[in-house]
């Protein structure tokens, strides 16, 4: 079995791992450095964020975007690698920006590629080594070094940085345990739970709601408590819900048994103005179809659906509609309840909340707490964020964190 000798491997060619071979090879030009890649390439989630778009930080972050057992490590890089030194170091290897008005960043081309392209073009200026197809199963002391025991090969490095990303593999080939180097070296791993994912409810009438889009309000309410809101376009899917604000609930809903969303379509009319509203569009319609109340209003399947949720017949005449029938609708557009379906599938998750123990990591370096000279950084670690770059503002933020300390 062949065996490599290098000053640091970086396990991981995603965001994190890229963005800290090119802070660290910068500084140790002399120094052998290699990215270690399970996949065929590095990069693939790069390519596929921001659909494709690549929106690669949020200029207005804080700590409220932020979910994890490592606030003071998100602190910290919130304070000292904020998004602006973020886009400062891109814009040192070659790639312009450009805010929308969320403060999402994109790449000014519009493309994902030219991300991940600036950080290839920064490693190979620095002759930083891409090693594919290789898996890091295990990490083992080999006296003053590590041992990194790959699938086929043996790395043997003097510093080591797991940048192997989160459980969900969204657009890779190769899926595998991300967490197996950091556990090999006494490394917990909290509850890991599918996040920024569609949420799957248990409805009769979504199905006939497929692709439709609609603004509105959705709030996580477990156990009859509300937890969270969020306004933005609902997506409807075959079996779910989806969109940036039902991203923004998932690992809520992900994570309990009990959970419901309930989707506002009028969120800014209080019900006594959707009751005035319908009995103002009953005038209108008259002995037309009930379904007739919501042209004009909201897609003609949503209306059909708000209708069956409210027990109403749909083949009636809006004339016919008795005030109890009125009431249940106007309730139904004022919350709209769906039971939700806890899930476990990865696949459909742009992120994983959970991961290695922010308790385990020195929220300044980012070396291990278990082993010296071995650095986390990006989703491997127990931090999440909203949807909107918060994302990968953590994965390069931190990789840029662990590149200086290499
Ligand atoms: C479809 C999609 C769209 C997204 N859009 C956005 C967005 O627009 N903005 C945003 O902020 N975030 C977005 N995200 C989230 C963001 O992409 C991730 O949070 C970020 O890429 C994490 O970077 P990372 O380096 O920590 O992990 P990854 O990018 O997952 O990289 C980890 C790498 O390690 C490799 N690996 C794992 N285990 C091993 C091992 N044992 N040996 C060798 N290699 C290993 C993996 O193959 C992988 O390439 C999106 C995610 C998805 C899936």
């Amino acid at each position: 079995m062949e065996t490599i000798k290098v000053y640091a491997a970086i396990i991981g060619g995603g965001a994190s791992g890229l963005m800290c071979a090119c802070v660290a090879s910068k500084r140790h030009k002399d120094k052998k450095i290699v990215v270690v890649e399970r996949d065929n390439r590095v990069g693939k989630k790069i390519l596929v964020s921001g659909n494709s778009r690549c929106n690669l930080t949020n200029l207005s972050a804080t700590h409220e975007n932020y979910h994890s057992s490592f606030e003071s490590g998100v602190n910290f890089l919130l304070e000292n690698y904020p998004p602006n030194k973020v886009l400062d170091y891109f814009y040192s290897i070659g790639l312009l920006t450009m805010a929308d008005s969320d403060s999402r960043v994109y790449p000014l081309s519009r493309q994902a590629s030219a991300v991940l392209s600036v950080l290839r073009n920064e490693l190979k200026r620095n002759n930083v080594q891409e090693i594919c197809d290789t898996t890091v199963k295990s990490i083992s002391k080999s006296g003053d070094c590590y041992k990194l025991h790959c699938n086929d090969k043996t790395i043997i490095a003097q510093k080591v940085v797991i940048a192997t990303g989160g459980k969900n593999n969204y657009a890779q080939k190769v899926v595998g345990n991300s967490y197996e180097a950091a556990m090999s070296i006494g490394h917990k791993i909290t509850e890991l739970t599918p996040t920024l994912s569609p949420v799957k409810v248990d409805s009769k009438v979504i199905k006939s709601l497929k692709g439709i889009r609609a603004q509105g309000k959705v709030t996580a309410v477990v156990n009859s408590k509300k937890v969270k809101s969020e306004l933005g376009e609902i997506q409807f899917g075959v079996d779910c819900l989806s969109g940036i604000c039902v991203f923004n609930l998932s690992r809520i809903i992900n994570r309990e048994k009990n959970a419901k969303v309930i989707v506002q379509l009028l969120p800014d009319y209080s019900f006594e103005e959707i009751k005035d509203m319908l009995y103002h569009r009953i005038k209108l319609t008259k002995n037309d179809s009930v379904q007739e109340l919501f042209t004009g209003l909201f897609h003609k399947n949503i209306g059909i659906a708000l209708l069956k949720c409210s027990g109403i017949d749909t083949s009636k005449t809006a004339d016919k509609l008795t005030k109890a029938e009125i009431l249940a609708l106007a309730d139904t557009i004022n919350r709209w309840s769906f039971d939700t379906i806890m899930s476990k599938d990865f696949s459909n998750a742009q992120v994983t909340a959970g991961g290695v123990s922010g308790s385990e990591i020195n929220p300044v370096t980012f070396e291990s707490k278990k082993a010296k000279n071995i650095y986390l950084c990006g989703e491997a670690i127990d931090v999440d964020g909203d949807c909107g770059g918060f994302n990968l503002q953590f994965a390069f933020s931190s990789g840029m964190c662990v590149g200086e300390q290499l």
